[in-house]
């Protein structure tokens, strides 16, 4: 994990296919996975991630959006 610090303003634009196995759908950078795999992270996990994100803690929203992520290709 890098301490590098992460901005708002520099967050990548355009679009990345959700990182759920077999699924690919194309979504919007800033978006973590597709609305249907979204919702199939654990509740306290999607809180912290809308938390960090829109309180700019992004070193940390980085961090649990990768453990979001993996968690997504576990299943
Ligand atoms: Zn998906």
């Amino acid at each position: 994990m890098s301490t590098r610090q992460v901005s708002k303003h520099h967050w990548p634009r355009g679009c990345h296919p959700c990182p759920a196995r077999a699924c690919g759908e194309q979504i919007a950078f800033h978006m973590l996975a597709c609305r249907r795999h979204w919702h199939r992270l654990p509740r306290d996990l999607r809180a912290l991630l809308v938390t960090t994100w829109k309180t700019g803690d992004l070193t940390r929203y980085v961090s649990l959006r990768e453990e979001a992520i993996a968690w997504l290709r576990r299943k």
